[in-house]
């Protein structure tokens, strides 16, 4: 026998066996069948289909419109997409549902464009409010002021009855009323707080209003306490922003144990619309101490879509008022590299002793001394425990250190970039740049140069910091550009990344910090039916306009979360 002849004689027996032993299945007809889409199925090829089918609540089919036919029974409901793009539902992996939804109940600061127009809405708010002991707000812009230094006497030509409490938006800075500090007892006597700035009257030491970091805390600590109906209020509010945005999957950043609780309360009612995967709020000054009352938590609040099995850690604070840790002091700062939240003394035995109960640690690290402190914590409890899945992360990472790059996938950390900060906005170029100067400020946000390396990377919005819609975090991650700017040049463009590579930032890739990549984060048969359509193919529009692409439809687990009206 030839050797051809003898090849096709083993595969006419092997077809034949083959069609005696496994006759195609009959395949039960789908429940629904999404068919003439543009489906980036965002699996391991990247590959793309025509049509989904789903039942109850699991991915059943991905494939061609002609494949799909097969699927289709009578009692199965056909949605014909008209051509329009399929992802998977998006993940946030850096976000503040509660504390952000309870934010959108008080007076909102973001949209104001001049201090004016910040006075104007807490007067308004006031004034709609008399019933409230306190006015509280979050949003105002550190841009707005000179040196994001707002006075207290501005707020009380608004509010002197009662006091004012506001939040900057980046939550690392508070401006407030010069009733509230009266009743704080926060006076020229008082002493910045370690980890926090009082700022202050240059010529009387009199505090002038704002307060940084910790020393916000001074104030905040007197604000009347959340009812729980008001944080239950609030987080269905936040609900409903990420499952239009189409969000399935939050990775939420720093729970309380209040939060864990409000999420608990709308689990049970069926109403917790999304999968919830908790960091839980660690107090670096109790250090080890903390562990005993965090695993309780972790036990306590395991749920079906709530799981709390992530520890936060705040290694420093921000750039843009040098309260992050960088490695050489700030420029025109002698001295001052910032302030780190705990020593390294205390930060490596409390990774070790978390990572050895299982827990993921997840970090708030910004200055390239914080990151290179986080990785020396994480590698320290990885010699001591040996490795593991852990897929500890560090987020924001905002300047990192170009030696320490490849330190994450040698460590197997995970990069969480909040990408939409990387626009060239005036946050960077006034009040971080020149605090850094041009050799250093090469390196904020390589997002590019850590993809490049080959670690594990995933996208987060850190709302209500910023826009929770990933859209707006996938323009920029691809653009570097402030999205209302259109087309142009991008600010430090060798860190732009490719589409796929953003997608896959909110997609597979937050699936795979959360430890849900075998259920969600792709449209592959057996997982769950997770997936969005939106109104435009992002990759057939200039990359420009892809923040103003809708999302038209969410599913999470098969079930409708939100649908875009006339859809
Ligand atoms: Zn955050």
């Amino acid at each position: 026998m030839k050797r051809t002849a003898w090849v096709a004689a083993a595969f006419a027996g092997f077809a034949a066996a083959f069609a005696v032993f496994a006759a195609p299945p009959v395949l039960e007809p789908a429940e629904l069948v999404l068919t003439n889409g543009a489906v980036y199925t965002v699996n391991g090829a990247r590959s793309w289909a025509q049509a989904v089918g789903i039942t109850r609540g699991r991915i059943v089919f991905v494939g061609t419109d002609a494949a799909a036919k097969t699927r289709v029974g009578p009692n199965t409901r056909v949605v014909d997409l008209g051509g329009k793009m399929v992802l998977p539902g998006f993940h946030d992996s850096h976000v503040h549902p509660v504390l952000g939804g309870v934010d959108t109940l008080d007076c909102d600061l973001n949209d104001a464009a001049t201090p004016a127009a910040a006075l104007e809405s807490v007067r308004k708010y006031a004034s709609a409010h008399p019933d409230k002991k306190w006015v509280r707000g979050t949003g105002w812009a550190l841009t707005l002021f000179p040196d994001g230094n707002p006075s207290r006497t501005l707020l009380d030509t608004v509010v002197s009855d009662r006091p004012v409490f506001l939040w900057a938006s980046d939550g690392h800075s508070a401006w407030v009323n010069s009733k509230a500090l009266a009743l704080a007892g926060v006076t020229k006597a008082t002493p910045d707080p370690p980890a926090g700035r009082i700022e202050r009257d240059q010529a009387t030491g009199e505090p002038s209003g704002t307060l940084r970091e910790s020393a916000a805390d001074l104030v905040a600590k007197h604000l009347p306490e959340r009812t729980p109906q008001e944080l239950e209020d609030g987080l269905r509010a936040a609900l409903k922003i990420a499952n239009r945005f189409g969000l399935t999957s939050l990775l939420e950043a720093n729970a309380s144990e209040e939060d864990l609780e409000t999420y608990t309360a709308l689990e049970k009612r069926g109403e917790l619309t999304a999968r919830i995967f908790a960091s839980i709020h660690c107090d670096p000054d109790k250090g080890v101490a903390e562990v005993p009352r965090l695993r309780a938590l972790r036990t306590k609040y395991a749920g079906k879509r709530l799981r709390p099995e992530g520890i936060k850690i705040f290694a420093d604070g921000v750039l843009e008022t040098r309260t992050a840790a960088v490695l050489e002091p700030y420029t025109g700062f002698p001295g001052d590299r910032g302030k780190p939240n705990l020593t390294p003394e205390v930060f490596g035995p409390l990774a070790t002793a978390l990572d050895k109960e299982g827990f993921q640690i997840h970090v708030h690290a910004i200055g390239d001394r914080a990151v290179r402190m986080s990785l020396d914590a994480i590698e320290a409890a990885r010699k001591a425990n040996g490795v593991r899945d852990a897929r500890h992360h560090l987020a924001h990472i905002e300047l990192i250190d170009p030696a320490d790059i490849p330190r994450f996938r040698r460590l197997g950390v995970v990069a969480n970039f909040q990408p939409f900060w990387a626009n060239g906005d005036r946050w960077l170029t006034e009040l971080t740049e020149p605090k850094l100067g041009p050799e250093r400020s090469r390196w904020l946000y390589p997002i590019q140069s850590v993809v490049a390396s080959g670690a594990a990377f995933a996208f987060g919005s850190d709302w209500d910091v910023s826009s929770m819609n990933p859209l707006d975090g996938i323009e920029v991650a691809v653009t570097r550009r402030e999205p209302e700017k259109g087309p142009g040049a991008g600010w430090l463009p060798e860190e732009r990344i490719t589409l796929p590579d953003a997608i896959a930032g909110y997609t597979i890739r937050g699936a795979y910090v959360d430890f849900s990549e075998k259920e969600t984060g792709s449209l592959e048969v057996g997982k769950s039916a997770d997936l969005i359509v939106l109104d435009k193919n992002l990759f057939e529009i200039p990359p420009s306009q892809i923040h103003d692409a809708k999302v038209l439809w969410t599913l999470l687990e098969g079930k409708e979360v939100f649908r875009a009206k006339g859809f």
